[in-house]
């Protein structure tokens, strides 16, 4: 067996019905190349992947015990398991097309993977993830709402959310200290949002950093608007009013405001 170790999020699902449940959320939505699977344990979803998933499929896992583990009990797919740090794999390299992501994610690290996920977001179809239940309510919130964050915005921007069932703590070992809970990402539409791209993460993440200030104060580090102009109202507002249209609203704005400025100060 593997002994489950606390500083790599380890806490393994032991209840059967469970696992078949996340697998079962898996649509292949916008049918991918591969399947990945972050951080398998001791394979209760990688044996039931083994039997459902008819694509390529591969593992990557960080414990060496862990992957020796795997290797003896799924013998079948020991040259697809990787023993890496999903954070820093170059996922190019093995994945050049498209690909889904499933998981029951180390909790430490959930907000990097998903960061790691719109990286890639032209590549990742579809994300099945375990998480902290209240990461996964942040992440699925609406705009008006205390939980509502960076997150929330850049990844509904390019994905339909979906928060798909609680899990409690007593079906893991060990059992972690707070509620998990099973959401559901699936690619949307938008190949390429209406406004200048990087601009727009920037935007979020600094509107964000002070999330108790009116935009026009928060952004101040990025475009300083003087308190004199007040024909975006969107300004007026705090980050957490705003949807994700919003923010493309106002990243479209500030760049032509910006530009507007130079413009002036060259004449
Ligand atoms: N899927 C298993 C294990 C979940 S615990 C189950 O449901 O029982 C989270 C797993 O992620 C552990 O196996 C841990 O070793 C692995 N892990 C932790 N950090 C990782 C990282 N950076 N990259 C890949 N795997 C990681």
């Amino acid at each position: 067996m593997v002994r489950p170790k606390k500083h790599l999020g380890q806490h393994f699902l032991t209840d059967e019905n469970i696992a078949e449940k996340i697998v079962g959320t898996i649509s292949g939505h916008k049918e991918y190349q591969s399947l990945i699977e972050i951080g398998a344990g001791t394979g209760i979803l990688t044996e039931l992947l083994l039997e459902k998933i008819t694509i390529d499929f591969h593992v990557i896992e960080i414990d060496t015990e862990s992957i020796s583990f795997l290797k003896e009990a799924y013998p079948q797919i020991v040259e697809n398991l990787h023993e890496a740090d999903f954070l820093k794999y170059d996922l190019n390299k093995l994945f050049p097309e498209t690909f889904g992501i499933i998981g029951n994610f180390p909790y430490n690290i959930s907000s990097q993977i998903f960061f790691k996920v719109l990286e890639y977001r032209h590549q990742v179809m579809e994300v099945v993830g375990m998480i902290q239940k209240e990461v996964a309510q942040r992440l699925c919130s609406p705009p008006g709402n205390k939980t509502y964050g960076i997150l929330s915005v850049l990844l509904q921007a390019f994905y339909d959310l979906k928060y798909e069932f609680t899990v409690p703590p007593n079906v893991f070992n060990p059992p972690p200290k707070v509620d998990s809970a099973v959401i559901s990402l699936k690619r949307n539409d938008v190949e390429k949002l209406d406004c200048d791209e990087k601009f727009f993460f920037r935007v979020v993440k600094q509107g964000f950093n002070n999330r108790r200030k009116t935009l026009r104060n928060a952004l101040k580090p990025l475009v300083a608007v003087p308190v004199t102009i007040v024909e975006q109202p969107l300004l007026n507002q705090r980050a957490e009013q705003l949807s994700v249209e919003d923010f493309i609203t106002l990243t479209n704005w500030l760049q032509d405001f910006q530009k507007s400025q130079s413009t002036v100060s060259e004449t």
